[in-house]
C-alpha cells in the first residue's frame, strides 16, 4: 500500500508540473480525485485490510487526498493569474489614457435671459400668462386701439396668413386675451415669440418679446416708473441709469420710450449706442381707455400700465453681442459660451 501511494505521487507531481493549461488539470484531478480516480482505487483495497491496518492506511490515503487537492488548488491559482498576465499583454489596454467625458448641455442664452427675466417679475407679484402665436387682425390690432388705416400698421411688417390671421407681430394681444376673461387686479407678464417680416443685423423674422400688464385701482404712471427702475437694475446692475423718453403707442396714453445708459462705453458714447450714451431698452405706458374699453372694463373705475421688450435687445447687450442672427445659428462655439 506505502509502495502504491508513493507511485501515485511520483505520477502526480510529474503530471502537475508539466501543465501549463486549464483543460489537462481538470483531467488531473478527474485521474486522481474522480469516482474511479487513483485515491477511489485505494480506499477499495482497504476494504480487505484488518482493521489495524484500516487505521494505520486510512491515515496515508486521507494525507495523499489532502496533498492532491492543496496541490491542485495553487496550480490552478497559478494558471489563473498567468492568464490574467497574457490578456493583459495581447489586449493593449493603456489604463494611463485619460476618460472619455460626457459633455452637458446648457440652456439657450435666450432662454436664459427669459428665466432672469420671469424670476425677477414673480418677485413683484406677476403672474406668466401665454397665448397663441396665429392671431386674428381683431387681437393683434383692432382690439389693441389700432384700426384698419391706422399708420401704426405700417411700423410693424406683419406676415398675413390667409382668410384674414396674423402671426402675431407682439406679445400684447395676450393682455386682451387675459382682460376678457378675468377681472382685475391683475399682474401678468407674457413671454413668447413673435414675427416681424424683417431680416439684418439686428432683426429676426422671428424673435421674443415679454408683455407686461398691471391694472389696479390706483396705479399711476409713478408705478410704471418704480416697477421699471426695479427691473432694469436687476438685470444690469444696481447702477443703471434708467431715462424715460415721451413716445407714441396706439395702445397706451401717455406713452414712453425707456432708455438704459448704454452697458458697452458706461455713458461715454461709442458705436452701439451712436455716441449718445444711452441704448434704447424698452417700450411703457398707461393702458389706453379705449383698451379697457374694448374688453369691458371702466376707464373711470380702473387704471394700469403695460410694457413691451425684446429679449433678443435685452440679451445682446448683456452678453455684447453685436449680431442678432447668431442667436438662431445653432453654432455650438457661441452657445457654449453661456
Ligand atoms: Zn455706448
Amino acid at each position: 500500500m506505502i509502495e502504491t501511494i508513493q507511485k501515485y505521487r511520483q505520477d502526480f507531481n510529474s503530471r502537475v508540473s508539466s501543465i501549463s493549461a486549464p483543460e489537462p488539470l481538470k483531467q488531473l484531478r478527474i485521474d486522481f480525485l474522480g469516482k474511479k480516480g487513483c485515491v477511489q482505487a485505494l480506499m477499495k483495497n482497504l476494504r480487505q485490510a484488518t482493521s489495524e491496518e484500516k487505521q494505520q492506511q486510512g491515515k496515508l490515503i486521507n494525507n495523499f487526498k489532502q496533498y492532491v487537492e492543496n496541490q491542485l488548488k495553487s496550480k490552478e491559482e497559478e494558471l489563473g493569474k498567468s492568464a490574467n498576465r497574457i490578456s493583459q499583454k495581447t489586449e493593449t489596454f493603456d489604463t494611463t489614457l485619460p476618460g472619455r467625458g460626457k459633455t452637458s448641455g446648457t440652456l439657450h442664452p435666450i432662454t436664459q435671459v427669459m428665466e432672469e427675466i420671469k424670476a425677477i417679475f414673480l418677485g413683484l407679484g406677476f403672474q406668466v400668462e401665454e397665448g397663441p402665436e396665429i392671431e386674428t387682425d381683431y387681437y393683434n390690432f383692432e382690439a389693441l386701439n389700432i384700426p384698419k388705416d391706422h399708420p401704426a400698421r405700417d411700423m410693424q411688417d406683419t406676415f398675413y396668413i390667409e382668410g384674414g390671421a396674423v402671426l402675431r407681430t407682439h406679445t400684447s394681444p395676450v393682455q386682451i386675451h387675459v382682460m376678457e376673461n378675468s377681472q382685475p387686479p391683475l399682474r401678468i407678464i407674457a413671454p413668447g415669440k413673435v414675427y416681424r417680416c424683417d431680416s439684418d443685423v439686428s432683426h429676426t423674422p422671428m424673435f421674443h418679446q415679454i408683455e407686461g400688464l398691471m391694472v389696479e385701482r390706483n396705479v399711476s404712471f409713478s408705478h410704471l416708473k418704480g416697477i421699471m427702475n426695479i427691473f432694469l437694475q436687476e438685470v444690469f446692475g444696481k447702477d443703471t441709469q434708467v431715462r424715460f423718453r415721451p413716445s407714441f403707442f396706439p395702445f397706451t396714453c401717455p406713452s414712453a420710450e425707456v432708455d438704459i445708459q448704454c452697458v458697452i462705453c458706461s455713458g461715454k458714447g461709442c458705436r452701439v449706442c451712436s455716441q449718445t450714451g444711452w441704448v434704447e431698452i424698452l417700450g411703457a405706458g398707461m393702458v389706453d381707455p379705449a383698451v379697457f374699453k374694448s374688453v369691458g372694463y371702466d376707464p373711470e373705475k380702473w387704471a394700469g400700465f403695460a410694457f413691451g421688450l425684446g429679449i433678443e435687445r435685452i440679451s445682446m447687450l448683456k452678453y455684447g453681442i453685436n449680431d442678432i442672427r447668431l442667436f438662431f445659428e445653432n453654432d455650438l462655439r457661441f452657445l457654449k459660451q453661456f
